[in-house]
């Protein structure tokens, strides 16, 4: 992929930040007064002197994950057995999926998609992403529902005696987030002579060598990178060709569940953050990069423009340790081609938990183009982003 910022271009266009929360935070009604204000602040993010450089984007190693955005539990390879609170899991979940694995309905028979599949391939937990069940550990049952007679692994499915509706079953659930599945009959074929009675609706099923949405699994990958305000990095990087997804949240803090009012405090330690999920054949962890010093000033300390506090920081948060390595190599290649006249304050650490935070700042501006802060402040940005990276837009 060849190189296609310039960083002089880039910095000269860069004008107007991360200022809509403090525009959200105010009435319709003082608008033109604040807009006064903003003009104080909207140039503040582009004092920066400008030098032109190219960067070559490198491949960057990626794990083998299916991502399930929105719902940070959610992990195939993770084998932990999670804790998450009821509240927790309605909030990621959606409200069939919740019924079943935590109300433990019933899905009617026969109209689930996978009762009578024959395909293939390989079943998780729809809520948490832990292996269940191998096709060939499947056979054709006329009950309904999907049925094995086999779990894949000793920690897959585990039990609880169920005496609901007058009946006494075996309820089998998933032995990482503890989501009812369905029930364990002892009518199976051999040779185990079970018959795991499965809802379709909590399974996830991947075809061997699937194509998962827009990309394969083994090329999906994940970044979580903080700058300022998540409103407008989401906006701009669902814009990038390559990026399947990208889900505003926070990370970085001390409390679990933190709510956007908590965030906005200063005082839980966790950063506005956006949760990019890419296609790797199709865009980079480079590119990626290259898109998150354009849009963000990462040289003003808890700061983007206007808005102030350790919730705005400038942060990558790493996975592995090749994602800190690209990292620490393109901060410091900015730092040495003196791109900024301050050093960059952008802090590198751990990814130890997203939280998704509230829908409604889920396609926050997607979702509220008409208001004012989001044609004043968003869109300019996401304009100069198109015009910078225009041979980079999804079509
Ligand atoms: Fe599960």
């Amino acid at each position: 992929m060849k190189p296609f910022w310039n960083l002089h271009d880039i910095f000269k266009r860069i004008s107007v930040v991360n200022l809509h929360h403090n525009l959200n935070k105010i009435t319709m009604k003082n608008i033109f007064n604040y807009l006064a204000i903003l003009s104080l602040f909207a140039f503040n993010a582009c004092g920066q002197s400008t030098k032109q450089t190219a960067l070559t984007p490198k491949s960057s190693p990626m794990e083998n994950t299916i991502s399930k955005p929105g719902n940070p539990y959610y992990s195939n390879t993770d084998t932990k057995k999670l804790n998450v609170t009821d509240a927790e899991w309605k909030k990621v979940l959606s409200p069939d999926l919740y019924a079943v694995s935590r109300n433990a309905d019933t899905e009617r028979a026969f109209t689930g998609k996978l009762w009578d599949s024959e395909a293939k391939g390989t079943y998780y937990c729809a809520a948490c992403g832990n292996k269940l069940f191998k096709s060939d550990q499947k056979f054709a049952s006329s009950c309904g529902w999907p049925s094995f007679f086999e779990q894949e692994n000793k920690n897959s499915v585990v039990y609880k005696e169920d005496n609901s509706y007058g009946m006494k079953r075996i309820e089998a659930l998933c032995g990482r987030c503890d989501g009812h599945l369905g029930h364990l009959f002892d009518d199976g074929p051999k040779p185990t002579g079970k018959r795991y009675c499965m809802n379709s609706i909590a399974l996830d099923f991947v075809p061997d060598n699937a194509t998962i949405q827009n990309g394969t699994k083994d090329n999906l990958e994940t970044i979580t990178l903080g700058g300022g305000c998540y409103w407008c990095t989401e906006a701009v990087y669902e814009k990038l060709d390559g990026v399947q997804s990208v889900v505003s949240g926070f990370a970085g803090g001390k409390n679990e569940n933190p709510t956007y009012e908590e965030v906005c405090t200063g005082r839980t330690g966790h950063a506005e953050v956006v949760k990019i999920t890419y296609d790797k054949t199709k865009t980079n962890l480079d590119e990626i990069f290259q898109v998150f010093f354009t849009v963000h000033d990462p040289t003003t300390l808890n700061r983007q423009g206007a808005d102030v506090g350790t919730q705005y920081r400038s942060v990558i948060f790493y996975k592995d340790e090749e994602q800190k390595q690209a990292a620490q190599s393109i901060i410091s290649q900015l730092n040495t081609e003196k791109v900024y006249d301050n050093p960059i304050v952008t802090t590198l650490e751990p990814l130890t938990k997203f939280y998704v935070a509230e829908d409604y700042h889920q396609n926050y501006y997607e979702n509220n183009k008409n208001q004012q802060y989001c044609q004043m402040v968003i869109q300019p940005k996401i304009e100069k982003f198109e015009k910078i990276f225009k041979a980079r837009l999804k079509k």
